[in-house]
């Protein structure tokens, strides 16, 4: 038996990056992942590929800042599997622009992807976990949980809320068995760091190489990259962890740029 053997897991944003290798991970250690993703058909298309390596995956089409889609998609996994074990709460955006040239419209759009999304799927899953009396919720918190850069005023503030969201549901959850956990990735090369490394090259007038080494990987203590599979080690040592021993915590994996 494997660690995630019968387990059932939500995974929002799960078609690409960090939470496309958390569902592999969790599935090649047993689990079910459910990929839950705006991207339909990316996220089919991570499902069949984790079906192809002979393990169990379901797709469902999910917009996280609509309360209607999350609450039909929880309840298709509910229908299908009868229980949610575990929800991460990943799927993420990232807009930079200086707070002076900030639209209100992205800033309300980035909130609602990273904060109204976290707590949607978290009231949707919750309801289950507590009738099971058992839940691991872990949220895609980053460094900008716990530091600030230029040109990410809304991202620095949602993933900040992350850790409050997390420290509330760890108290209600208690008693039902249910843990609340943040991981903090540094940066990790994705599409949404890709698309950032221009963007910020050009706000900031400095070259693309440069961005990478004197702003992204600067504080680092190996000038290295965070990888998809060193988030994704610290997510599954949240969701597999067997008490609430470990809850209300967030925990930085970021080859050092920041230290608690
Ligand atoms: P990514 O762009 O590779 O993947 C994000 C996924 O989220 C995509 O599949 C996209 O379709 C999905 N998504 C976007 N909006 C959605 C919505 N409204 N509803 C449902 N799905 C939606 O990005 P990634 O780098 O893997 O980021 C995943 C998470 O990790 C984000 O929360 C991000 O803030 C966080 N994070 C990333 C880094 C990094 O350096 N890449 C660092 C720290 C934290």
């Amino acid at each position: 038996m494997s660690r995630f053997t019968g387990r059932v897991a939500i995974i929002t944003g799960a078609a690409s990056g960090i939470g496309k290798e958390i569902a592999l991970r969790f599935a090649a250690e047993g689990g079910t992942p459910v990929i839950a993703d705006l991207n339909i058909d990316a996220a089919n298309a991570a499902a069949d590929e984790f079906k192809a390596d002979g393990g169990e995956a379901f797709a469902v089409a999910m917009n996280v800042t609509d309360e209607a889609e999350v609450e039909k998609g929880v309840a298709d996994v509910i229908a299908k599997y009868g229980k949610i074990d575990i929800l991460v709460s990943n799927a993420g955006i990232q807009i930079v622009k200086p707070i002076v040239d900030f639209p209100f419209a992205d800033w309300k759009k980035l909130l609602s992807i990273h904060l109204d999304g976290a707590f949607l799927t978290t009231r949707a899953c919750l309801k289950h976990m507590y009738a099971a009396n058992y839940g691991r919720v872990i949220y895609m918190g980053s460094v900008h949980s716990k530091e600030a850069s230029k040109l990410k005023a809304p991202y620095v503030t949602a993933k900040h809320g992350l850790i409050g969201l997390a420290k509330v549901v760890a108290k209600e959850g208690a008693e039902h068995n249910v843990s609340a956990n943040v991981v903090c990735p540094g940066f990790v090369r994705t599409p949404l760091v890709e698309k950032q490394i221009p963007e910020q090259a050009k706000e900031l007038g400095i070259t693309e190489e440069q961005v990478i080494k004197n702003v992204m990987l600067k504080d680092t203590v190996d000038g290295e990259f965070t990888t998809t599979d060193d988030v994704a080690d610290a997510v599954l040592y949240f969701a597999g962890s067997r008490t609430n021993a470990l809850t209300g915590q967030s925990l930085v994996v970021s080859h050092g740029w920041f230290m608690q």
